[in-house]
């Protein structure tokens, strides 16, 4: 017996989740590299013309055309599921590419779809201009508000669209209620877990159908690549990627290579950015230079109960009311010495933005204010720095305030 045949009998169920980043895509190609191979091909050629029949009939080939299947995509997708318990998962080149594709995949004239009040930009984008254009019906509901999702369910309700924790108070849905909410009425639930990471949060354990992430945050890691990836059943995986190679939001193999090394290190990163991100939001709790701390893991969070129960980590952003307007939060933001001042966010750098700066451009100050953006807010990423020199470093910016 060979060393491939040992690997093969490998139970990636038994594998606890820090051996699984690791290992879990061993088998995926026949290769004896060490490191995973970078197959940087946008072709592959068939042995014979009844191979080559096989390739294109078959959904989902790994090697057929990049666009439908790479094998770097499959290491990476096979991980994904494991991590989030999924019988599937597959890639895409961005997270909107994951979200578009996702629910254009899923809806059709005359359907409605249930989404939240507060989404990421574009994926609010989404809900507000684009289906309304195809004829498909958008319900926004308080995503804190278990009721309102209840009251929002009519019998065309295909999709019901959540994101967890949300922009730009960190506002939590209840998954679990949702989901047993939508099963009854046969309505998918897809969830956008970006903000929790599969380590902090597993939705499909809660009855989600649809894992959503921008692999650009955390799974990547390194601010260095744009990703997303679904996470889901063979049906719907299917059926997604039917739209997939449609829409063409494809990952580059270089790129998938690039989220695979990522994930490798994912869980250690995740255990030393909550650690760092909940003793930095204690730590800005208790200066008097700040109004108010957001951050699902403090007491203070409206929704800390819920947090608890459906969170094993709050994740690395925090967000942060200045006192004063403005001003004081621009001179705040723009003292601080090691985080950038970049959108983005679940990194190993921490990263720092003004909000109201960061949608100035993008929305009128009324939409600000619906929106719940008040001009002295700051979004902290904390990345896996040592505390104590970001502890130092928001503790002199305060000073300037
Ligand atoms: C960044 C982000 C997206 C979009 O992902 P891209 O990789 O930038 O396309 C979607 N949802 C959430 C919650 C995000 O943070």
């Amino acid at each position: 017996m060979d060393k491939r045949d040992n690997r093969e009998e490998l139970n990636l169920e038994e594998l606890r989740t820090e051996t699984l980043v690791v290992h879990g895509d061993d088998w995926v190609t026949n290769d004896r590299t060490v490191a995973p191979a970078i197959y940087y091909t946008a072709t592959f050629r068939a042995h014979n013309s009844s191979e080559f029949a096989e390739m294109a009939g078959t959904p989902r080939h790994a090697r057929y055309y990049t666009r439908y299947g790479n094998p770097v995509h499959e290491r990476v997708a096979k991980i994904m599921a494991e991590l989030e318990g999924t019988e599937t998962a597959m890639v895409t080149g961005s997270g909107m590419g994951a979200i578009a594709t996702t629910i254009l995949a899923l809806v059709s004239a005359g359907d409605h779809v249930i989404a939240q009040t507060r989404h990421y930009m574009s994926t609010a984008k989404i809900m507000d201009e684009m289906l309304p254009r195809f004829g498909v019906e958008v319900t926004l509901v308080e995503q804190a508000d278990i009721n309102a999702f209840a009251e929002a369910i009519r019998p065309n309700t295909k999709l019901i669209m959540v994101e967890t924790p949300a922009n730009p108070t960190l506002v939590l849905t209840d998954l679990a209620a949702v989901a047993e909410l939508a099963r009854p009425h046969g309505i998918i639930v897809a969830a956008d877990n970006t903000f929790a990471s599969p380590i902090n949060q597993r939705p499909h354990d809660l009855g989600v159908d649809i894992v959503i992430h921008s692999a650009t945050k955390y799974l990547g890691g390194h601010h260095d690549l744009t990703a997303g990836v679904i996470c889901t059943s063979e049906e719907l995986a299917e059926r997604i990627w039917h739209t997939h190679i449609s829409i063409g939001s494809v990952l580059s193999p270089m790129d998938a290579w690039l989220l695979l090394r990522g994930l490798r290190t994912l869980p250690i990163r995740m255990e030393r950015i909550n650690a760092n991100a909940l003793a930095l939001a204690e730590f800005l709790e208790q200066q008097p230079q700040v109004e108010r701390v957001y951050y699902p893991g403090l007491p203070s969070h409206p929704q800390h109960e819920l947090a608890k129960r459906q969170m094993r980590g709050f994740g690395a952003v925090i967000a942060f009311a200045i006192k004063g307007g403005y001003e004081e939060t621009q001179r705040f933001v723009s003292a601080l010495k090691l985080p950038p001042n970049a959108v983005s966010l679940g990194g190993v750098d921490s990263l720092v933005v003004h909000t109201a700066a960061m949608w100035e451009g993008v929305m009128t100050e009324e939409q600000m204010r619906t929106a719940g953006i008040p001009s002295n807010f700051v979004r902290f990423s904390v990345g896996i720095e040592h505390i104590d020199d970001l502890k130092a470093d928001v503790w002199q910016a305060l000073q300037v305030v």
